[in-house]
């Protein structure tokens, strides 16, 4: 029963892959990528009344009035990084932590932040239990992203933004990707790809229209959690 449900799960997410193959220009995932996609427990991350829709394509919330993101959305946006098993990533917005444990079975390192301190300790609680021990996961605000682990080879942004945060920029190699959904809350915001070129140069492309919960925190600190 559960091998079903992952197995519809994987077939959704190539179907709209492919479905989608017009404006993200991938008709498919990285077929390490999908591996990904089939060993991380989803069902582990959702709350226990939700585990019936635990593979279902669809986000869910996680309490705190956050939501892990939709089954083809962690999967595209793990795509556009391109990651390889050398690389580092950095994570804004650990969540449940399942981006970090799809990348953590992707790449050698993840730095991953959280805003609200219960979700960073019950993601890094739940990625320790299941043996993810190359995610580090730290409370803080992730405009400032994580200085002392900079540069990484790619950077991930899992709220929503209405512009990039500076530091996060400055933190990406030369060569790195950044991904992450910029707009205003509450309206569809639209998936952007940054790359840094060799030059320190930035090449910015539009995926699709998402919807994310908002980043807060920041220089404005006036939609911080309380
Ligand atoms: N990647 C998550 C889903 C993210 S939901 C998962 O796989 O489950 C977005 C998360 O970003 C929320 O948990 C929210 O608290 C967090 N967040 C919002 N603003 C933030 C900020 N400035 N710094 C770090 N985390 C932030």
């Amino acid at each position: 029963m559960r091998a079903t449900k992952v197995r519809n799960m994987l077939h959704t997410i190539e179907r709209e892959a492919r479905l989608t193959a017009p404006l993200t220009g991938r008709s498919a995932f990285d077929p390490r990528v999908m591996d990904a996609m089939k060993q991380v427990p989803r069902d582990a991350f959702v709350l226990p009344d939700l585990l019936d829709q635990a593979f279902e394509n669809g986000p869910l919330p996680i309490g705190m009035g956050q939501t892990i993101s939709q089954p083809y959305i962690v999967a595209l946006m793990t795509d556009l990084l391109e990651p390889e098993p050398t690389h580092t990533i950095l994570e804004i917005g650990t969540g449940s932590g399942y981006q970090a444990a799809i990348l953590a079975q992707l790449v050698q390192q993840i730095y991953t932040l959280e805003i609200i301190p219960v979700l960073a300790a019950q993601a890094a609680d739940l990625l320790l239990r299941l043996g993810y021990d190359n995610v580090e996961v730290r409370t803080g605000d992730g405009h400032s992203g994580c200085p002392e682990h900079a540069p990484f080879d790619g950077i991930i942004i899992t709220a929503a933004t209405t512009h990039l945060p500076p530091k996060l920029i400055e933190q990406l190699k030369p060569g790195g990707r950044l991904v992450a959904p910029i707009g205003l809350p509450d309206l569809s915001q639209e998936l952007v790809l940054v790359e840094k070129d060799q030059t320190g140069k930035l090449h910015t492309s539009d995926i699709l229209g998402v919807a994310f919960v908002p980043m807060t925190g920041g220089p404005d600190k006036r939609r911080q959690p309380t």
